[in-house]
Formats: structure tokens, C-alpha cells, sequence
């Protein structure tokens, strides 16, 4: 039987309930993250946790458990379920409340979690995926991990609409992120990417990978570049925590382009496995 988290207690599936109250369906006022699980054990699990507590402090969100406590829940919770690979979703929201814009401070957060079975992505890592360039339509606080995804997936549904798998987003002719995903490319065997601002989401996958590329040894400018650039790619890749390091070959919608699938985005991806093996390793 299937169990999910809810505040402090494991409960079994059927007896997850929610109030009909909760700010996350009026407003989607609340916060997420996706952590994997690789060979029974969390990667990356206190940048993820780190994350979710600074998104809950810019969104204004006072958590009533610390950090070591939530991870002593999400512990017992991929236990319980036995999740060798997979991933874990967690949410809060700011509480269940009469339905109003205003909220109050009184509010007591509610946390939910499940976990997911692995999906495997390999082929399109192999393979690679096609991408639609498109404008990016969402607010300007897309650094907060906010459960409010509507711009984002409207983006995605365009996508799956035009036969690609993932949406690349631009702001003022300025790439900025996939839309469940950050964008790098490679150009004269540079790596390059939107910086880590109020315009995107700053990835833990990312960030993964800029530390892997310098350790390597590629060069990496956290930059803004226009959407044009992209059709001259040598390489360009998207980036997360479900999909890993995704090559692109081909560009959809305001840019159109064929790219090869290139020798770094393939160093990349053999370095970031290997960096996900020792840690998973070395944590259980
Ligand atoms: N940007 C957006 C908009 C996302 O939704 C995601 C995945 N949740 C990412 C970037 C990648 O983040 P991460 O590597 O932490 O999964």
C-alpha cells in the first residue's frame, strides 16, 4: 500500500486528505521540490532542503519544523515506501484558511509528500529531445520554487503540441529556462547559461554542473544571451533533477535549428553520473 506524508504523520494513500481550504488551491500559495533517489539514498539532499526553506522565506512562510526535522520525515517516508530510484515530491502550503487574498501569519503550513517511481529518461539522453522556443510569459520571481506553475505549464503543453519535449523560454529576446528545466549551450567548447537571478529557477541540477564543468575544466560564463544565438549552437542542452542532462538536437518555434549531439554534453553527463554514484554511494 502506498503512503504519503502529511504534516508529521505517514498515512496510508486513501487517507490522504487535504481541506477544501488550502491556500495552495486558491492562490497556489506554496512551495515544492524534487529530490531524487539513486540506489536507496537522497542526492543533493541538503541543497534541496535548503532551497525549500529559503522559498519559504521569500514567499513569507514561517516553517514550524527545522530542517533536520523535515529531513527525519522524508526519511521515514522513502523507508516506508522502499524507494531504491525514484524521486520524492514535497510541498507546503501556507495553510488551510477562508478563502482570501490577504493571509494572516496565523496560518499553520501544510506539508505534503509523496514519492514516484524512477521514470527512465535514457533514451532521450541518448538520443536527445527537440525544443520550442518560445516566450516566456511567467512573473518575475522565478527563483521562488513556487507551486503556482501556470505559466510554465502552458509552455509545456505548447511544446508537447508542436512534438518537442521540453519548451525553452526567452524574456525580452534573453534565453532564460526550460520550462521545468535550465538551458545551457556550448559554443567554441564554452558552457553557457542565464545567471542565477530573479528570472529563473537556479537548479540544483545546475548547479551540479557548473561545478562539474569547472572541475573539468570547461570554461563557464553565467550570462544572458540573445534567443538567435541558440540556432548557432554547437550544443545545447536542458537540465534537471528528473531529466538529468538532456541533449537537444533540434529547435522549434521562434528559433529553428539542428544541433549535433556534442563531445561535452557527453562529458558532462558521464561526469555528473559518476558524481551522483559516489554520493548515493557513500550515504548508505
Ligand atoms: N527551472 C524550472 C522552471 C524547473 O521547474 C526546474 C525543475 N523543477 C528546474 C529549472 C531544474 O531544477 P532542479 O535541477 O533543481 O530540478
Amino acid at each position: 500500500m502506498k503512503h504519503v506524508l502529511i504534516n508529521d504523520s505517514i498515512v496510508p494513500e486513501a487517507e490522504a486528505q487535504v481541506s477544501y481550504k488550502d491556500r495552495g488551491y486558491h492562490f497556489g500559495d506554496g512551495i515544492y521540490e524534487v529530490i531524487r533517489i539513486y540506489q536507496g539514498a537522497f542526492f543533493a539532499l541538503d541543497p534541496h532542503i535548503n532551497r525549500l526553506f529559503d522559498s519559504a522565506e521569500k514567499i513569507d512562510i514561517a516553517l514550524p519544523f527545522s530542517k533536520q526535522e523535515l529531513v527525519d520525515r522524508l526519511n521515514v517516508l522513502k523507508e516506508k515506501e522502499v524507494v531504491i530510484d525514484g524521486s520524492l515530491y514535497v510541498q507546503i502550503t501556507r495553510g488551510a484558511a477562508e478563502r482570501n487574498h490577504l493571509y494572516s501569519r496565523e496560518e499553520q503550513p501544510i506539508l505534503f509528500g509523496f514519492t514516484l517511481p524512477d521514470k527512465s529518461n535514457e533514451a532521450n539522453e541518448t538520443n536527445g529531445i527537440s525544443a520550442y522556443v518560445t516566450e516566456d510569459i511567467r512573473w518575475l520571481r522565478c527563483d521562488i520554487k513556487s507551486i503556482n506553475l501556470l505559466g510554465n505549464v502552458m509552455a509545456k503543453r505548447k511544446a508537447s503540441d508542436h512534438d518537442c519535449g521540453e519548451a525553452v523560454l526567452y524574456r525580452e529576446n534573453a534565453v532564460t529556462e526550460g520550462s521545468s528545466s535550465n538551458l545551457f549551450l556550448v559554443n567554441n567548447k564554452t558552457l553557457y547559461t542565464h545567471p542565477a537571478n530573479n528570472l529563473i529557477l537556479n537548479g540544483i541540477t545546475r548547479q551540479e554542473i557548473i561545478a562539474v564543468a569547472a572541475e573539468l575544466g570547461i570554461d563557464i560564463v553565467e550570462e544572458p544571451f540573445p534567443k538567435e544565438v541558440l540556432a548557432h549552437a554547437d550544443e545545447a542542452f536542458v537540465t534537471s533533477t528528473s531529466i538529468e542532462i538532456t541533449p537537444i538536437h533540434t529547435f522549434k518555434g521562434d528559433v529553428e535549428a539542428t544541433l549535433t549531439l556534442g563531445p561535452i554534453t557527453k562529458q558532462l553527463q558521464q561526469a555528473l553520473k559518476k558524481r551522483i554514484k559516489t554520493q548515493t554511494s557513500a550515504s548508505v
